[in-house]
């Protein structure tokens, strides 16, 4: 198949491969991972080399958490607010889209939240300019969604806070591409897009920030727990996690980072020129400027042969590529472990529709 699902998404073959030859007996130990106690030295093995792999492959700075927490990016919605927005402060956040809209919902909740930026004219076709970002007084943090998975948008340049903490979902483009993590307070990401599979959430945190949080909250609320006890205080996602450490190593054996972030320009350039070229047959809904390498988002300009290309390419063996409903037509997510090998498959589908269509 040719997977491009919006997430879960795409896993490395070789990962995937090394799962199944360890599967019945992990380390000569007898028996799965998945078996095995989250106490164990053979589990923290596992959990330690998922740490320092992040740390080594995003350079996160030696002042700064790697936490595993569960609840998706959906609780982190919930929980920056949690620890983060006392009485007496507001949270500025930054639309650019659907999620980011849930992380304000759930901040408003909990606290004083205001908007600090808006791209939802013209339905989140770009990324607010630097200059467009207006914080108010007594700011607690700042929040944006570095990646907009249904609109395929993504910021390119990162907002200069100063003494404004700064937060990110980084759920559909971790790991995808450089940048300098000291620039942030806390970064969060589900892992099921670019990191590994569902049921584990990345947490990046700035320790001095971390000691500013609320400590009168539940235990599995609150960040310190987390960090306390290495995200070991209750049982973690044990499978999850050792998933995590297979796709680490798989980005590793690439080249890093930097070499990921190449491929999957290369990736997103085979569909963005096929789009530019088509004379307006497919059209892009991001603004090019603001176009994301990890989703690319699209329509047919003839509703009817829209129909037809996604059933036809569903028969064809390509998967996902239905858009979101906010959105409508097609939806191309092109994370790390999705080939460059599909990307062009897509890319040769697209052009044939076209010449046998237009
Ligand atoms: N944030 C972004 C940018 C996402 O793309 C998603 C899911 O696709 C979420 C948050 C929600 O993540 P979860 O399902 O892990 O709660």
């Amino acid at each position: 198949a040719y997977n491009f699902n919006a997430g879960p998404a795409a896993m490395p073959l070789s990962a995937l491969q090394k799962a199944q030859a360890e599967l019945l007996d992990f380390n000569g130990t007898g028996m799965s991972i998945m078996e095995h106690s989250h106490r164990g030295k053979d589990y923290e093995a596992v959990h330690n080399q998922a740490i320092a792999l992040l740390k080594e492959l995003m350079a996160i700075p030696e002042n700064y958490e790697v936490l595993f927490v569960q609840g998706g990016a959906s609780l982190q919605f919930a929980m920056v607010p949690m620890n983060f927005l006392p009485a007496g402060k507001q949270a500025g956040y930054v639309m650019t889209g659907a999620w980011s809209e849930k992380a304000f919902a759930e901040a408003e909740k909990l606290g004083a939240a205001y908007i600090a930026a808006t791209a939802k004219e013209g339905n989140y076709r770009r990324i607010p300019a630097l200059k467009e970002i207006k914080a108010q007084q007594d700011t607690a943090y700042l929040h944006i969604t570095s990646n907009n998975t249904i609109f395929g948008t993504e910021w390119h340049a990162f907002p200069d806070t100063g003494e404004i903490p700064l937060i990110a979902d980084m759920s559909s483009d971790i790991l995808s591409h450089p940048f300098d993590v000291s620039k942030f307070a806390l970064i969060y990401a589900g892992a099921q897009k670019n990191l590994g599979p569902s049921g584990v959430t990345v947490v990046i945190i700035r320790r001095e920030f971390l000691e500013q949080a609320n400590k009168n909250l539940p235990a599995m609320l609150k960040y310190a727990t987390f960090a306390k006890d290495n995200s070991l205080y209750n049982t973690p996602p044990t499978f999850s996690i050792y998933m995590v450490k297979l796709m680490l190593e798989w980005v590793k054996e690439q080249g890093g980072v930097t070499a990921i972030h190449r491929r999957n320009q290369e990736k997103a350039a085979l569909l963005y020129e096929v789009i530019d070229a088509s004379n307006g047959f497919y059209v892009g809904h991001a603004q090019p400027e603001a176009r994301s390498l990890m989703n690319v988002t699209f329509r047919l300009a003839d509703e009817a042969l829209e129909k037809k290309f996604l059933e036809e390419v569903k028969k064809e063996g390509f998967v996902g590529l239905n858009g979101h409903r906010s959105v409508g037509g097609c939806r191309a997510s092109m994370y790390n472990a999705v080939p460059y090998e599909a990307c062009k498959a897509l890319r040769d589908k697209m052009l044939a529709f076209q010449k046998e269509n237009a």
